[in-house]
């Protein structure tokens, strides 16, 4: 088993961790390999009740915590930090194999997601209020911060360690407590942070974990929507699933942060630096086989460089070496699952229906391990009309549309619902300002493939979500903003 090679066997936790307390549960649901369908451990399966007992863990919680200091609180994130780093190689090694990203992304990853606790202990120690000026000079106006309150997470299993810190790190350090609920596909990932948080000292009942699989999660987003003791929602996952929670938590007017689908368009003019152009094509489409929310998922290339970069793009793509996410030499790992092989085919097929030409890829490696492998396909001649154009392919299939003027290239970007990433390549510094104002996303990246980091505001507008995650700004959605009105008497 590819987890047999681990340092600190201890890491591999089966069980939810509730109060305090590992949790078994009644049944268990099994995690598989993605890369070679082995069975890799049966996690406890909960449900409803043990949701409720975890909420009421939290918020028992959570006045000791919140009464902390925040320098104190930031002691114990910083430990965190610490051991998820101590511990990046047997993360890596449980992401891989859960997950089935290659290792050294994946050990990317663990430093990614500490690098947000590491972030949030410092500011921890930032959350500042403000004196205003009064209005009668015999009053006093403060403007407080306040944690929230007891927050749920609800985690997809694309970045099964980065989306559980992006928002427990500014959770825990604003002074709330949490219940996470990660994604069935890989909770030992999230299940291994926990087990640190409790080592770095976090004290029980303030970080909660309910698995459960996918007829369990349902059960479990219920409870954690509908309870009125659960004052935030936080949500990384589909466009489709984001509107069943916010709908489901209507009746308690909660808190939402939603970080939803994407179809990120990149475009690239015919000033641009084309090889350049082709390296941040590459980064921004076939990370974690194309299965992030930011990958693009659509390339508008102008006429005069068409040919150009897509010739230079096939042949970068051309060097990807598909395989398991252990094997050394390998750069693109699994699809998650069958569903999502089947997604790009559908997407590929309805392509190729339409018009549009297989440059290079095109074809799933059934022979490989689990068979859930798809080559890294390039297709040109793209058009409006296909699957592609409006729908998240979440995998290894680039189509390239080709378009002849700046408006043109601007509002094919922006015909989508969705508001996420977008990137495009230019030398022209009028052009910067004018399209990087034009493209209505959360996030712009101008002449970079790759704009996520700690220290920024991560978000979409439009259908892909509410709110922002990491920066100074990540910590805002779980504080209140409390007003003082102070009389002299
Ligand atoms: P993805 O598109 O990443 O597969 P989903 O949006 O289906 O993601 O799932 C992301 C997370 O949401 C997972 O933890 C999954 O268990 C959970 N989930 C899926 N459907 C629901 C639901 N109806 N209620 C609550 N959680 C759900």
């Amino acid at each position: 088993s590819p987890l047999s090679g681990l340092k600190d066997p201890t890491l591999l936790k089966t069980d939810a961790y509730i109060g305090g307390k590992w949790v078994g549960g009644k049944t268990r649901f099994a995690v598989t390999d993605p890369a070679t369908g082995a069975h890799l451990a049966d996690v406890a399966d909960l449900g409803a009740k043990d949701t409720e007992t975890a909420i009421a863990a939290a918020n028992q919680a959570w006045p000791q915590w919140r009464t902390q200091t925040a320098k104190e609180r930031s002691i114990v994130l910083r430990k965190w930090y610490d051991l998820l780093m101590a511990h990046q190689d047997d993360l890596g090694r449980i992401m891989t194999a859960e997950q089935g990203k290659p290792l050294a992304e994946a050990k990317g990853e663990v430093a990614y997601a500490a690098s947000f606790v590491e972030w949030f202990a410092e500011e921890a120690k930032r959350v500042n209020g403000e004196v205003l000026p009064q209005f009668d000079n015999n009053r006093r106006l403060l403007v407080m911060k306040a944690p929230v309150g007891v927050c749920a997470a609800i985690t997809p299993w694309n970045f099964p360690l980065a989306m559980i810190t992006r928002k427990v790190a500014p959770a825990l350090a604003a002074g709330c407590t949490v219940v996470i609920k990660p994604a069935e596909l890989t909770p030992l990932t999230a299940l291994a942070a926990v087990e640190l948080a409790i080592r770095a000292g976090i004290p029980a009942g303030v970080i909660n974990i309910i698995t459960a699989d996918a007829e369990n999660s349902v059960a479990v987003g219920k409870v954690l929507c509908a309870s009125d003791v659960v004052r935030h929602l936080s949500f990384t996952g589909s466009t489709e699933v984001g509107r069943i929670l916010m709908a489901q938590s209507a009746p308690t007017v909660k808190k939402l942060s939603l970080e939803l689908g994407g179809n990120a368009p990149f475009l690239v003019f015919d000033d641009a630096d084309i090889d350049s152009a082709v390296e941040g094509a590459f980064a921004s489409k076939y990370r974690n086989a194309g299965q992030t929310c930011v990958c693009t998922n659509r390339f508008y290339v102008q006429e005069g460089v068409y040919d150009e970069f897509v010739t230079k793009f096939a042949a970068k793509v051309q060097a990807t070496k598909v395989g398991n996410g252990f094997d050394a030499d390998v750069t693109q790992g699994p699809l998650i699952e069958d569903a999502a092989i089947a997604k790009v085919q559908r997407h590929l097929d309805d392509a190729v229906s339409k018009g549009g030409r297989v440059v290079t890829g095109g074809h799933q490696l059934k022979q490989l391990g689990s068979g859930q492998f798809f080559e890294p396909t390039v297709l040109a001649d793209a058009s409006a009309d296909m699957l592609v154009a409006k729908q998240e392919t979440f995998g290894p299939l680039a189509p390239v549309f080709k378009f002849k003027t700046e408006q043109e290239a601007i509002a094919a970007a922006n015909d989508t619902e969705f508001g996420l990433a977008s990137y495009f390549y230019t030398r022209d510094v009028g052009r910067i300002f004018r399209v990087g104002e034009a493209l209505e996303y959360g996030m712009v990246g101008i002449n970079v493939g790759i704009l996520a980091t700690e220290h920024v505001p991560f978000g979409g507008v439009k259908q892909s979500g509410i709110g922002r995650e990491g920066s100074h700004f990540g910590i805002d959605d779980y504080v209140e903003i409390k007003y003082m009105c102070i009389g002299d008497v």
